[in-house]
């Protein structure tokens, strides 16, 4: 099984004192099929030494060819002088992302623009971080419109169902076949709507406004019309933006849509990856292009007001010219949020060699913007995964006024998070940085530990709010 996105692996051997081993092993690995070393021989290597007080020289080299670059000992500086080495090895820059690795690009530039204004803000993510042009712009861009967006109090939630109809080869989420827990899945309903229950009330006792609900998962849909009532009963009528992800629309009926109108979901993503239906059978998808064609006709019809749909680039059979004609048939469709992803295949993935090279998907990407802008979709959110195609980004699109909030705020982490069932991830957001607390992704462990993750939710809350 070949592992995508890259046809053949470099190996790199890597040396440099322990400091500065850890802070470069992550642009080393952008150099692309990389496979990093600490020993033996390699395609090229790169050496980093301490040449003076405060000074580094690094050293790469790849056959008989040698690029030098010198450093002061800070951190950007090293990063900035080790990219430069070895993109020029490579003949072009490793990513358009320069040295942001580990950092989300928006909240660095939505500090950047808070504290010196657009102009000053590129210059510095141009030549400071070696972002590219494009990519700046595009940044700041998505910045400049989610931000005005945010309430800058109260919070979000997350609902977590991590049951799939079947699993995609390149998934890593928490995602589950729902048969093989069927048996534990009414209990796993009651529990996590009753953590729902206790996170909402809270709100409502201590007056904290909540934001946006978002139920993800898994695919939520793949739980019956009664069951979806049976966990959101808790949040029925929010008085807030609430999304249901219908991620695969061979799990959307109009029973489902008539009891998410019911409880007041005002948003619905259902996603169609790219419009093909022996790409969707290579990714192990079990649906048509006709299902989501169904699935989208009966969501326009079901009163949910704004509907996204995701799109996946790199995926097999792709091809630039149709997969611009797939987002202008949505936008006239009048489908309001349209998604583009990058590719990004984790380790324990499957995945075939029949998958783009990365420079083809990255093209697409790029055409999928320009399709997208030229239909009057702004982008309002943008985030970067690791082993992502050519280090390219996600970004959302949307027509101006139907912007999902809670994917701005979960991205900036501009306020407290609380996940809610197995797999959910709390942002626990504070004056005094930013906590993480994971609900076991296992929903047999998930059930086991309930009540003792609630009371450390609520105890924060209590904390934060009170
Ligand atoms: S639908 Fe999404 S969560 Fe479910 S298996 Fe496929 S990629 Fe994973």
């Amino acid at each position: 099984m070949a592992v995508w996105p890259i046809k053949q692996r470099t190996i790199i051997h890597f040396q440099a004192p322990d400091y500065w081993y850890n802070r470069g092993l992550s642009i080393v690995k952008l150099f692309p099929g990389a496979q990093v070393s600490d020993g033996g021989p390699g395609d090229l290597t790169v050496n980093v030494t301490e040449t003076g007080p405060g000074e580094l020289t690094i050293v790469v080299r790849r056959g008989t060819k040698i690029w030098e670059e010198t450093a002061d000992a800070s951190q950007d500086s090293f990063s900035r002088a080790l990219f430069r080495a070895i993109s020029d090895c490579n003949g072009q820059p490793l990513s358009p992302w320069g040295i942001l690795t580990g950092v989300r690009p928006g909240k660095l530039a939505a500090t950047l623009l808070a504290a010196t204004g657009p102009g000053p803000a590129m210059t510095e993510l141009e030549q400071h971080y070696l972002v590219d042009r494009q990519k700046a712009e595009l940044v700041l861009e998505t910045v400049a419109n989610g931000l005005p967006l945010l309430a800058g109090k109260g919070l979000s939630i997350y609902v977590s169902v991590p049951f799939c109809p079947s699993r995609c080869h390149y998934c890593s989420f928490a995602a589950y076949p729902r048969a093989a827990w069927e048996h534990l899945l009414k209990q796993y309903l009651a529990t996590a709507a009753g953590e729902l229950d206790q996170v909402l009330k809270f709100c409502r006792q201590h007056q904290v406004s909540v934001n946006s609900i978002y139920v993800g998962g898994g695919t939520p849909t793949v739980l019956e019309g009664s069951e979806l009532e049976q966990l959101l009963q808790p949040a029925a009528q929010a008085d807030c933006e609430f999304t249901v992800e219908a991620g695969r629309p061979d799990t959307v009926n109009r029973d489902k849509l008539a009891v998410l109108s019911e409880l007041g979901v005002n948003r619905i993503s259902i996603n169609c990856q790219f419009p093909d239906d022996a790409t969707l059978a290579a990714i192990g998808r079990t649906h048509t292009v006709a299902d989501f064609d169904a699935a989208l006709e009966l969501a326009q019809a079901s009163g949910i007001p704004v509907i996204n749909s995701d799109f996946v680039v790199g995926l097999p059979g792709q091809h630039l010219q149709g997969f611009c004609r797939a987002l202008n048939d949505l936008a006239e469709r009048g489908v309001q949020n349209i998604t583009i992803h990058s590719l990004a295949v984790k380790r324990g993935a499957q995945i075939s060699s029949q998958y783009l090279d990365s420079h083809q998907a990255a093209a697409i990407a790029n055409s999928g913007y320009k399709t997208l802008r030229e239909a009057g979709y702004r982008p309002y959110y943008l985030y970067r995964q690791t082993d992502i195609a050519a280090n390219q980004e996600n970004v959302g699109f949307g027509l101006p006024g139907t912007y999902c909030y809670y994917n701005i705020a979960s991205i900036l982490e501009s306020e407290p998070v609380i996940g809610v069932g197995a797999g959910a991830v709390s942002k626990l957001v504070g004056d005094d940085g930013i906590a993480t607390l994971n609900n076991p992704r296992d929903p047999g462990v998930y059930l086991q530990r309930n009540q003792q993750l609630v009371e450390r939710k609520l105890a924060w809350l209590s904390r934060r709010f009170c």
